[in-house]
């Protein structure tokens, strides 16, 4: 540490805001950092109140019983190396997270798919962003994002889909607000609920829940209709558009069947129309509400197709911009976290990455074929194929939908390890837990939405004997026999050995110059500079933005516009169930609240979990403001307090995600959610799903 601090990384949101921890224990905004020149919000701000070592997890316990490091290593390496010898490599599966940094991730994607031999490796981003990925890879061929965050400041309309920013962003959407404020740029927000981001909005459109590819649909007709289309573009980058035109007709052929598929009023939708067809430097900006979706890949791709079919990508002010929810979900699909992925934007599909990965890794068993996903990964715990789960940094006892099946799976699963830093509801059903270094004591990198790539760096000891991720992993893989390859002496050389795997995979197949960082030694590591990754191929500097110029990774180098027929959510709500439920954020709490569930101040936002009802379902229902409520889906049921609003739609009631049994005796709202994938990503449908809500007697 400098006399000035240590320049870090915020551990929370995709805006990935620079911090310093200075000697006397605060936390401030780095004046430096690109993403947030010294800005923080609610939660970075009261980051140094987190750092207390009062209830973390400080020993290897087995059963509740502490054990040596050793002890806990070697049960973990024979336990696993038993169930693959008797039943396969397919019989065990890892569960990690978008908490973990890219060292962590990179030696896990590693271990499960060179070595086991397996694709089960999936992770909490699954729940976040898989839709995102797989739209990516639909539309551009590689999962990349072709938007920079200095394109919110430079566009004259922002259109943020599903993405309530103000709260989940709220860093990078004080930069759009004070753009607003410099240039004027309009702001349509398209979010059922009247979130906090629909304040400063120009208009904001609470379409009904999952009509999103119905407007969308009929976007691109009047964009063909009124001659707003980019042929000289479309015709040297892109390919599909007539398809998707085609399709888009089908589904959205005027005004009037838009208006009724997502009850919106037909001025405020052609009023969007004309404001996204006249205004060439256009962002849309997408998060939840589009991914966690059965039709979220539709909806990611109907995006797309509106940038695609207006040349609106990869230029100053223009694009389509997935905002990623964790600190480090892009650093995970970088380096092949999905199940579906294989590494360095490596795909199963493609025999030169399958053997290019091979050889590189000299691995003895690489898995061939993609894994299970997170929900499918669980429910094969719960039916018994997979025999030995090690799960790291999340919590999905009360964050995967169907929580109590979770539940059940853990229970009967006959081997579970949980590396974490506090205890949880997933810890609680462990057979091992792992006490895991947090943040401010681990080393390493993440990357934000923009592809930014920043150092995570410690400035405090881990409590008790507490462990790297990355070290606690490499080390049951030397147990497990594989001691050369996982054999680094800290985080500096595992990025090199990702960086230079990146680099060589994709040389000469993808537009991407990701060679830049392969040759880091550890001081420049140390050193490093937060900085875009990959830069487009060629590029000079970090200024370039990808498929400025086309150039898309796909076998002929166009981008493809993907027709999306408009699908309703999975479960509809019917005489039973009445009202969909919809479950996200609140401003000051993080995921399962392990963290800033600890820190008053941001309790004093929101302290308790609410069922938001609005004001014509409240009264026929006959519940009241403040009062207890239940909810009951086909899953289970929940009793909190309701709490009645206009700025929710008739039909539909919201609750938070964050609550568990840990800071709330009723649960997690994640067992109410029903089982509903998109059929292309795997990612669960966490905002739609039927409940009946009925008033509960206060005693
Ligand atoms: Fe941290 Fe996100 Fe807030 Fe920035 S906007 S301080 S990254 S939570």
């Amino acid at each position: 540490m400098t006399e000035a601090g240590v320049r870090t990384t915020c551990p929370y949101c995709g805006v990935g805001c620079g911090v310093i921890a200075r000697p006397d224990g605060s936390i401030v905004g780095d004046p430096e950092h690109p993403a947030n020149r010294g800005r923080l919000c609610s939660k970075g701000s009261a980051l140094a109140e987190t750092l207390a070592d009062e209830d973390r997890l400080t020993h290897p316990l087995l059963h509740g019983r502490r054990v040596s490091w050793n002890e806990a290593l070697d049960l973990v390496a024979e336990r696993f190396a038993a169930v693959i010898a008797e039943h396969g490599p397919d019989a065990v599966a890892f569960y990690v997270s978008g908490q973990c940094l890219t060292e962590d991730y990179y030696v896990a994607n590693k271990l499960m798919k060179g070595f086991i031999g397996s694709a089960n490796i999936d992770t909490n981003s699954r729940l976040c962003m898989a839709s995102t990925v797989a739209g990516h890879g639909r539309a551009f061929g590689a999962d990349v994002v072709p938007g920079i965050y200095d394109d919110l400041e430079e566009a004259d309309l922002v259109v943020l889909v599903g993405s309530n920013a103000a709260w989940c962003h709220p860093v990078l959407h004080r930069r759009l607000l004070a753009a607003k404020a410099r240039r004027g740029t309009r702001i349509v927000t398209i979010d059922p609920r009247r979130t906090a981001a629909c304040e400063e909005a120009d208009l904001h459109l609470a379409l009904a829940p999952g009509s999103d590819v119905a407007l969308l649909a009929g976007l691109i007709v009047h964009l063909a209709d009124h001659d707003a289309l980019d042929r000289a573009w479309l015709d040297a980058h892109a390919s599909g558009l007539e398809e998707t035109l085609a399709t888009a007709r089908t589904t959205a052929g005027d005004l009037d069947r838009v208006a009724a598929i997502t009850g919106l009023a037909r001025s405020d939708i052609a009023l969007f129309y004309d404001w996204f067809a006249t205004t060439p430097r256009t962002v849309t900006a997408f998060s939840q509400g589009v991914n966690q979706s059965s039709a979220g890949t539709d909806k990611v791709n109907a995006i797309i197709n509106c940038h695609l079919a207006t040349g609106r990508i990869g230029k100053p002010g223009a694009g389509p911009f997935s905002l990623t929810g964790q600190p480090n979900a892009m650093g995970g699909r970088e380096v092949g976290g999905l199940a579906n992925q294989l590494a360095a934007h490596g795909r199963f599909d493609d025999p030169i990455d399958v053997e290019r990965v091979r050889a590189f890794w000299r691995a003895p068993n690489l898995a061939t074929r993609p894994g299970l996903k997170a929900v499918e990964m669980f429910e094969a715990v719960r039916d018994g194929r997979i025999k030995a789960l090690w799960i790291v940094a999340t919590n999905p006892a009360a964050s995967l939908p169907r929580a109590q099946r979770v539940r059940e799976a853990l229970e009967a699963c006959p081997f579970v390890v949980v590396s974490d830093c506090w205890p949880t509801d997933t810890t609680a059903l462990a057979d091992l837990v792992l006490p895991a270094a947090g943040w401010g004591e681990k080393d390493g990198t993440v990357t934000n939405s923009e592809r930014r790539l920043s150092r995570q760096r410690p400035f405090r000891k881990p409590p008790g004997e507490a462990k790297a991720d990355w070290w606690i992993l490499a080390q049951v893989a030397r147990r497990m026999g594989w001691d050369e390859a996982f054999a680094w002496n800290g985080p500096a050389a595992i990025f090199r050995e990702h960086a230079t795997l990146s680099a060589m995979l994709n040389a000469g197949r993808r537009p991407f110059d990701l060679g830049a960082l392969a040759t880091l030694d550890s001081a420049a590591y140390d050193a490093l500079e937060p900085c875009r990754w990959p830069l487009p191929a060629g590029a000079a500097s970090e200024g370039g933005r990808l498929f400025a110029a086309g150039g898309f990774p796909t076998p002929d180098g166009r981008a493809r516009l993907v027709p999306t027929p408009f699908r309703p959510p999975a479960q509809q709500p019917d005489a039973e169930r009445p009202l969909l439920l919809n479950t996200g954020r609140v401003r000051d709490q993080w995921h399962t609240m392990t963290r800033t569930g600890r820190v008053p101040k941001l309790l004093a936002h929101i302290g308790a979990p609410t069922a938001t009802l609005a004001p014509g379902d409240a009264a026929r229902l006959g519940i009241a403001d403040g009062g207890l409520v239940r909810l009951t889906s086909a899953d289970g049921s929940l009793v909190l307090h309701a709490a009645v609003s206009a700025t929710q739609r008739e039909g539909e009631v919201f609750v938070p995600m964050h609550w568990t049994h840990a800071f709330a005796s009723a649960g997690p709202v994640a067992r109410l959610v029903g089982a509903a994938c998109d059929p292309v990503s795997g990612q669960p449908e966490l905002k739609a799903t039927p409940v009946a809500a009925e008033p509960v007697a206060i005693r």
